[in-house]
């Protein structure tokens, strides 16, 4: 059995769990990916800004699975904002992915504070679109203000818009907005990874006591518990671990069902505090890097 799909706006087809590769290096990435697509995985999330586009596209390249039953997804670093960077920032892509098309290409960020730039990189999607060479075009961190405002300057509804959504941080908010506009929302640290890579960063999800106690009702892990509430409620979610037995765990998820008590129980452990940064941080200013052309 293939692993089940949301149908984006514009038809195509996303697996409905795929495989995050934040902070995995050059090295854990090719293992961890070709763990991943052994396993089942059919989607991979990365990003110019994580340095490992090349080597996702090495473990695909490797993989006895066929290119065109991967999904690939990646984003556009905000260097590269601008309507020419970022028809060149596709190039860069798919090169070090070693593709001719990309499934899904997003714009990382908003950039409240050059809004502009913003609207001429996600122009610079549809034109990708219109051309084929990415199948899909969405963006990520944006709120319900940046989705209104970039819909009233563009053409094309994303796809997608990748938030931090965890049970502690939900954004009823942005998801609201989303749905009412089809755009499918998927979550980023969907175990509440962002809760603990900050020092002074509270508990993760994971330990949570009401989580835990639905995980032994189950028999089954917190993780596992976790990844079910996003997708019982609509949600894409790429767990990240460069662990096999964990990446395993995480695609077991397939064989129970969480009730609604459990799922309520889950979303009121919101807390409305977001564990990453605001959108204002986004600004080129406070990132001194660049994308390197290959
Ligand atoms: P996550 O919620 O997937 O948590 C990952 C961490 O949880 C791992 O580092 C590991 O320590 C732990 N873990 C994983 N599986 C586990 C298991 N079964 N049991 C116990 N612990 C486990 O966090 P994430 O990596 O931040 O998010 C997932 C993906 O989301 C990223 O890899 C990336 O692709 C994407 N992301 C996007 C943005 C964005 O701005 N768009 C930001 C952050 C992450």
């Amino acid at each position: 059995m293939g692993i089940p799909t949301y149908e984006l706006n514009n038809g195509v087809h996303i697996p409905v769990l795929g495989f995050g590769v934040y902070q995995a290096t050059p090295e854990q990435t090719v293992s961890a990916v070709g763990a991943a697509l052994e396993i089942g995985y059919r989607h991979v999330d990365t990003a110019a800004a994580y340095g490992n586009e090349r080597e996702v596209g090495q473990a695909i390249a490797a993989a006895e699975v066929d290119r065109d039953d991967i999904f690939i997804e990646t984003k556009v670093w905000i260097s590269d904002y601008g309507y020419d960077a970022t028809l060149h920032a596709y190039d860069k892509a798919a090169g070090k992915l070693g593709v001719d098309q990309i499934d899904l290409l997003i714009l990382h960020h908003p950039m409240p504070g050059e809004f502009e730039l913003t609207i001429a990189a996600y122009r610079a999607l549809e034109k990708l679109h219109a051309d084929g060479k990415v199948r899909a075009i969405g963006v990520s961190n944006f709120g319900p203000a940046h989705l209104d405002r970039l819909l009233a300057e563009t053409e094309v509804v994303p796809a997608v818009n990748q938030i931090e959504l965890h049970p502690y941080f939900r954004q009823s908010d942005s998801v609201a907005r989303a749905d009412e506009l089809g755009i499918l929302t998927q979550a980023w640290s969907p175990l509440g990874g962002i809760t603990t890579y900050f020092e002074g960063s509270h508990t993760s999800p994971l330990q949570d006591p009401a989580v835990r106690a639905i995980a032994d009702a189950h028999t089954k892990t917190p993780a596992q518990v976790l990844l079910r509430w996003h997708l019982q409620q609509g949600r894409q979610v790429f767990p990240k671990s460069v662990t096999p037995a964990r990446i395993a765990e995480n695609f077991d998820v397939f064989d129970f069902e969480l009730t609604v008590a459990e799922l309520a129980a889950i979303d009121a452990l919101d807390t409305g505090v977001r564990g990453g940064p605001e959108a204002e941080v986004f600004a080129r200013e406070n990132f001194d890097f660049e994308i390197p052309e290959a």
